[in-house]
């Protein structure tokens, strides 16, 4: 690695000093050379987010940029005078001041004597303070008379984790920007780069496991790899980075929860025997197995997983190729079983007995086979039985027979295949269809023409009822008191309803509003309560169907089950 004597620590070495450089902060850079070019720079900018994001970076390098000699440009030079000695904190008109150790009123009545006096050889003299939330109210109220009237020389730039705790007094007079936490393929780039220029041979499972360790801070990513190659020197093995790092290597992960999901309960307490072995702590390892049953468990219940999950594109495939056979719910059930036993650690003696014990339970858990599949399987099966009235293994027998039976079969069974002679037997008692029932099907057209036209009036319509449907007269009833009462009876409203039903119905078309009593019967439905009668109404028949369905019925005998809820899909 280093030639010996002096070790530059890699996140002072590889501070960005530039804005280009300055990883997971685009939006803040981008406003900020936005600013410098449209000349809009304000005299004090607020820097927020959590630790080692890039805050203080961003506050040189914007000191930089403000007084390079080069010219207020979007990126500093990084070579001239003043440049440098920003890099290196020498500067006469930069002053950096730790918030946490000068934070009484004196430092800041000191800062504002210094201020007073132009630049010696820069544009500004510019005020960092790293941490501002630390210093005292007497020190707020005396940084408050400056930023209230700030000379145009100063530029003051403050830091801060916890913004929070700023007075809004403060808080007013910054223009602020929050900083995020880096994701996880950015460190992981950020950290590839890094070792390629210190010659460092390191996979890329060693850089996902030296990132996820800084959970989402740059600096504590870059603390995490001096570590590492203090330890392993150019050459990086992915168990050193896990022993040393303390984190659970992924692939004792990824096996034990195949084990779990396999049924393996030997596999699964070999796992936990070498988590033990390596002395990593329970609890965490089993907070991390709840981090991999939720990774696994957004796989499988969305389409862009990435856009959720903060992890690096070949763990990503890695866990996509894991999960390809797990249902969500059957991964659902397991993580609910962690995360009690995660919760009980808090208080047990024995942590490896709660973890052992959740897994040997999950990895026991008979998978739940979705009910549509097992109806499909017994219709399959009743399908088989219709052409043989014989015994169901005989069906099964038949199915692998050869090829001109299997054929017949094939060809008795054209275009719905999972519809049995028998079921279409008891012919469906569905309502006939919407075509038949004349007005009302004229009434739902002509709405969806006004809704068409104007949505508005189209949803006031679907609640009014189609009392008298004639060329020259409509005549719609409103449920007494309701508001589609009064917002019918407008009379902009039936002018231009009735302007639409003359273009509908190409005549001379008159609306009328009526109101009707709730319930009144001999009122045809309004569209709303046709909709929702229809609905119920075809729920009710798939009820009935569904519990006197020959398939159910049998099923429900061989399982022993009840019918809780019938729902379409
Ligand atoms: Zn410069």
């Amino acid at each position: 690695m280093s030639n010996g004597t002096h070790y530059e620590v890699l996140a002072r070495k590889y501070r960005p000093q530039t804005f280009s450089e300055l990883a997971g902060q685009e939006h803040v850079s981008r406003t900020l050379q936005n600013a410098i070019d449209s000349g809009r720079v304000a005299h004090a900018f607020l820097f927020t987010g959590a630790r080692g994001v890039g805050k203080t970076s961003t506050a040189r390098i914007m000191a930089k940029t403000l007084n390079c000699s080069v010219g207020v440009t979007h990126e500093p030079c990084n070579v001239c005078p003043q440049c440098i000695e920003i890099t290196k904190g020498t500067s006469t008109d930069v002053f950096e001041i730790d918030g946490a150790s000068n934070n009484g009123v004196d430092d800041v009545r000191d800062l504002r004597d210094n201020i007073k006096y132009l630049p010696s050889h820069s544009r500004y003299r510019i005020i960092i303070i790293d941490e501002v939330h630390m210093l005292s109210t007497n020190a707020f109220n005396a940084l408050l008379k400056t930023l209230e009237e700030p000379p145009e020389h100063v530029k003051f730039i403050f830091a801060t984790t916890e913004p929070h705790k700023l007075p809004v007094t403060i808080l007013s007079r910054c223009q602020r920007f929050d900083f995020k936490r880096v994701t996880l393929p950015k460190i992981i780039a950020r950290l590839r780069e890094i070792a390629e220029k210190e010659s460092v041979t390191v996979s890329d499972a060693s850089l996902a496991l030296i990132a996820r360790k800084g959970d989402g801070s740059m600096r504590d990513s870059l603390t995490a790899f001096d570590q590492v190659l203090a330890f392993c020197g150019n050459s990086v093995s992915d168990e050193d980075v896990g022993t040393l790092l303390g984190t659970i290597d992924r692939r004792l992960l990824a096996d034990i929860s195949a084990a779990v999901f396999g049924g393996d309960t030997q596999g699964v307490l070999a796992g936990i025997r070498q988590v033990d072995l390596v002395g990593y702590n329970m609890r965490q390892f089993c907070q991390e197995l709840i981090e991999h049953f939720r990774n696994l468990l957004v796989i499988r219940s969305v389409k862009k997983p990435e856009e959720i999950l903060d992890i690096a594109a070949a763990e990503l495939d890695e866990l996509q190729k894991q999960s390809l056979h797990i249902s969500a719910l059957d991964i659902q059930r397991r993580l609910t079983l962690f995360i009690k036993a995660e919760s009980e650690m808090s208080y047990a003696n024995f942590p490896r007995l709660i973890v052992e014990m959740a897994l040997l339970k999950a990895a026991l858990l008979a998978p739940l086979v979705p009910i549509q599949e097992l109806i499909e399987k017994i219709k399959a099966l009743e399908t088989a039985a219709v052409h043989t009235p014989s015994l169901p293994w005989e069906a099964a027998r038949a199915a692998s027979a050869p090829a001109p039976y299997h054929a017949e079969m094939q060809s008795t069974a054209p275009s719905r295949p999972s519809q049995p002679a028998t079921v279409s037997a008891h012919p469906s008692t569905g309502a006939p269809a919407p075509e038949s029932s004349g007005g009302f099907t004229d009434w739902g057209r002509f709405v969806a023409y006004v809704n068409g036209e104007d949505r508005q009036l189209g949803s006031v319509l679907e609640h009014g009822s189609p009392i008298k449907q004639e060329k020259e007269l409509i005549e719609i009833g409103f449920p007494a008191g309701s508001y589609f009462l009064t917002a019918g009876q407008d009379t902009e409203f039936i002018a231009d309803v009735q302007r639409l039903a003359c273009t509908f119905m190409g005549g001379n078309t008159v609306i009328r509003v009526k109101s009707i009593e709730a319930g009144l019967a001999g009122a045809p439905l309004s569209l709303v309560e046709k909709k929702k009668s229809d609905a119920e109404q075809l729920l009710d028949e798939l009820k009935q169907e569904v519990t006197n369905h020959p398939v159910i019925i049998e099923a429900q005998r061989v399982f022993g089950g009840t019918i809780t809820d019938v729902r379409k899909y």
